[in-house]
């Protein structure tokens, strides 16, 4: 029994056009394996704005948590108004729509009434509906195209822990979901269309797996339910050297290892979720991010080996990140103690240290944030740092400064010391604040100043896209 696990982002179901796009991609597959499952994120945009009605709902805004459900509904009706769709559809839908959006002004009103800070959990309680509703639309469309399909809640497939806003799945425990509720429509040709990002834990409780969550929601698809390949359908051309928005001359990388693809997306390429690779890796189960709208291209497959060309510089990926610094005045001040205290100061953000350095007169620690606790966190840890850091004698003169994160990925990055050169020369007068070798032997990450961010990553992609010049 061959399965195929396929998700669609936001950007790939937010118009009639990506729709069409994807229905002719789910029809074709349907021709191709015995079984399919299909993964939906929100539509692009609809997440965001669902965190900020929480928001204003706790703050008591009744007016600003109504008109970003008003303009939700909106936005939904025309794109289903939009689609091909038969009347009994429509009314469904329509009634779908009205009934979730509902729920969510309910509770957004039992959160108004109670006027205390924002909680993650109660984030997690609410932003999941941008997936209900997509997941509805898209079933919808392919029924009315003669595929039998259903939309599914990962609230009753996903069991996860109970990290509030970055969750991770219980696999023994979803796996016995799965087999209950989705092999059997599996075996019946049904194709599922499942909610992203979402899930809950044993005892019912909404979670949510993280910004971007939606790949990772795949992944576990994919893993529990023996699938032979996982496809993540964007609306770039597949795992590229550099980010095609700020670099136009980037180009797909057409074979990554399950380690290089990790590494690209753990330092800031955001087309895979940081997550998602772990489960595949242990089952070999190949992954391919493709182009919605050139589906006739191979894309990229990432799978155990890192193909051709693999002692190559493969990719320049980066992230921002923040830098804790202390002069080392009186008692001695370590890395670990500054580790320590910037952990207790940002308590609701996983912050993970990458690199740090200790002399005998200064001391600095360079801390990521993981793309999956969204790109607010950043600013808001900074903020949280310098409040609880400032607020104590012993760390108030301690500094915190934003820094860059610039990540060369190759799949064998410590064989090949040319690479540390080429990357060292391509700093040339710029300051590196640190260096760090990962672990995985895939990744080699230089700190720098934001201002020089630009130049590093110009010079080094140059060197990936003209290795000989
Ligand atoms: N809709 C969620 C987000 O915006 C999950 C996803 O897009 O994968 O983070
Ligand atoms: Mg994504």
């Amino acid at each position: 029994m061959n399965t195929l696990v396929m998700k669609f982002g936001g950007s790939s179901i937010g118009t009639t056009d990506a729709l069409t796009q994807v229905l002719s991609i789910v029809l074709h597959e349907s021709e191709q394996w015995n079984q399919l499952v299909l993964v939906v994120s929100a539509l692009e945009g609809v997440t965001d704005g669902l965190i900020e009605a929480a928001h204003l709902a706790q703050l008591g805004q009744q007016r600003g948590y109504r008109r970003i459900v008003a303009n939700l509904r909106t936005r939904h009706l025309a794109l289903i108004d939009e689609l091909p769709l038969g009347t009994t559809e429509r009314a469904v839908l329509y009634a779908d729509i009205d009934r979730l959006l509902f729920e969510m002004l309910d509770i957004y009103q039992g959160m108004a009434q109670i006027t205390s800070k924002v909680t993650p959990e109660a984030v997690d309680a609410t932003i999941g509906v941008g997936e209900k509703l997509a997941a509805r639309i898209v079933a919808a469309l392919l029924r009315q195209n003669n595929l039998r399909s259903v939309a599914l809640d990962t609230t009753s497939l996903i069991v996860t822990d109970d990290v509030p806003g970055n969750a991770t799945a219980n696999l023994a425990l979803t796996r016995a979901q799965i087999a209950q509720n989705l092999l059997p429509l599996l075996e019946r040709k049904i194709v599922p269309v499942v909610t992203g990002f979402i899930g809950a834990t044993s005892t019912g409780k909404p979670t949510t797996l993280g910004r971007g969550g939606s790949d990772y929601t795949a992944s576990v698809m994919a893993v529990c339910t023996n699938a032979s390949e996982i496809w993540i359908w964007t609306d770039v051309d597949g795992m590229m050297t550099a980010d095609p928005r700020d670099f136009p001359e980037a180009r797909v990388i057409p074979i990554l290892s399950y380690d290089e693809a990790a590494e690209m997306a753990y330092f800031g390429a955001r087309v895979l979720h940081t997550r998602m690779i772990s489960p595949l890796r242990e089952d070999k189960i190949a992954l391919r991010v493709k182009n919605v709208y050139k589906p006739q291209q191979v894309g990229t497959l990432i799978q155990d080996t890192s193909g051709p060309r693999s002692q190559a510089l493969k990719a320049i990926a980066y992230i921002p990140g923040l830098a804790v610094e202390a002069k080392r005045t009186g008692e001695g001040v370590s890395t670990q103690g500054i580790y320590a205290k910037a952990a207790a100061a940002a308590p609701n953000t996983q912050i993970d240290l990458i690199t740090s350095s200790q002399s005998a007169t200064h001391s600095i620690a360079c801390f990521l944030i993981p793309t999956t606790a969204g790109s607010d966190a950043i600013h808001t840890t900074r903020l949280a740092l310098e409040e609880n850091l400032h607020a104590s004698a012993e760390t108030q003169s301690w500094t915190v400064k934003n820094i860059t994160f610039i990540t060369a990925i190759s799949a064998t990055i410590d064989n090949w010391s040319a690479t540390t050169a080429v990357l060292l020369k391509a700093l040339s007068n710029i300051r590196l604040l640190a260096l760090s070798h990962g672990p995985s032997n895939s990744s080699l990450t230089m700190v720098v100043e934001n201002k020089d961010a630009e130049d590093v990553l110009h010079a080094v992609h140059s060197f990936i896209i003209n290795p000989n010049s």
